[in-house]
């Protein structure tokens, strides 16, 4: 059978599909791998693709690829597969879950009242807020057809303008600057690399919350903290962070923060929808068929 190197968790139904197909390897890859099925945050850089002289695929079980060194893959030949589409609709949900929970404090009020508390601070209205947007792809696209009939107003930043009616602003500091919600839907990687820095958050304002459903390599972690512990943000809502699963204590201590450890596809319906994209990619591969959903 062939060798694949499982460089990530793994629910039991991709692990049984895995085995039946090949030689799972977990902990250091052996040098016999033709197939590595890693997540979303997998590091895979030139030095270790060195010594994985038989890699054929690389097949991440989710969308994020910023820890891949593409131009290395290219130019081995080595094949990569992601998981896109399929998840989209569960992040955007969560982006917008996370939304309403930071203005209407849902999390800091479900801990109050399970401690036997019922008085609890005001809330503050969701609807009518402009929220904006930085990357309107699929998921960006997905959390602003939801958030379109509550918002104010709807903002979008991306690479280019896209043809819709919401307002496109050129920048992260322009968006901020125009929005009362600042939510990151744009992928991670040396362009995006700690983009919402203090500045951004100066220009969200007192008033301004702050979602990342992105990455946490989006966010200057301690400015962010600042913000918060200084009021410069109202709130924010987070699901993904810098060092994960580290999240900083000072985080950890404010409730004007929602925090949920990288949730954004966990539901059982998507992942099970992500392992058979991962899988399907790999019968193809094998197989010399075309491949579902490439990235190279
Ligand atoms: P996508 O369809 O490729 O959309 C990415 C969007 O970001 C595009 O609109 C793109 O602009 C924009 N963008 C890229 N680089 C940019 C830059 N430097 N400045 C401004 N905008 C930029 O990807 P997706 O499927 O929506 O996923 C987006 C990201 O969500 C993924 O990369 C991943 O990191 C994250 N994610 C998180 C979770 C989670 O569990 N929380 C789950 C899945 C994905 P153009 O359209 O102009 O190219």
């Amino acid at each position: 059978m062939v060798d694949l190197y499982l460089a990530t968790a793994a629910s039991d139904a991709l692990r049984a599909a895995l085995a039946a197909r090949f030689t799972l390897h977990e902990g250091d890859p052996p040098t016999t791998a033709r197939a590595i099925v890693g997540g979303g945050q997998m590091r895979l850089d030139a030095a270790m693709l060195g010594r994985l002289p038989a890699l054929e695929i690389v097949a991440i079980n989710g969308v994020g690829y910023d820890g891949l060194d593409l131009d290395a893959l290219r130019a081995r030949g080595v094949r990569v597969t992601t998981t896109p589409d399929v998840l989209t609709e569960d992040v955007a949900d969560l982006a917008i879950g996370l939304m309403l929970a930071v203005f209407r404090r849902i999390a800091a009020n479900d801990a109050a009242v399970r401690s036997g508390g019922w008085a609890v601070p005001l809330g503050r209205r969701a609807s009518g807020r402009r929220v904006g947007i930085f990357g309107l792809g699929k998921i960006g696209m997905a959390i602003a057809e939801r958030a379109a009939p509550f918002a104010g107003e709807l903002l979008y930043t991306a690479r280019s303008r896209k043809p819709v009616d919401w307002r496109y602003l050129p920048d992260i500091a322009a968006l901020a600057e125009a929005s009362d919600v600042l939510i990151l839907a744009a992928p991670g990687g040396a362009a995006t690399d700690r983009i919402v820095n203090a500045d951004v958050l100066a220009r969200l304002g007192t008033e301004g919350v702050l979602v990342n459903v992105a990455r946490g390599s989006l966010v200057d972690e301690v400015a962010l903290i600042a913000a918060l512990q200084r009021g410069t943000i109202a709130g924010a809502g987070l699901d993904v962070f810098a060092e994960e699963p580290h999240v900083p204590e000072a985080l950890r201590m404010l409730d004007q923060v929602v925090l949920a450890p990288h949730q954004g596809s966990a539901t059982v319906e998507t992942r099970a929808a992500m392992a058979a994209l991962v899988v399907a990619n790999l019968d193809a591969h094998f197989a010399g068929k075309d491949l579902p959903t490439p990235l190279l």
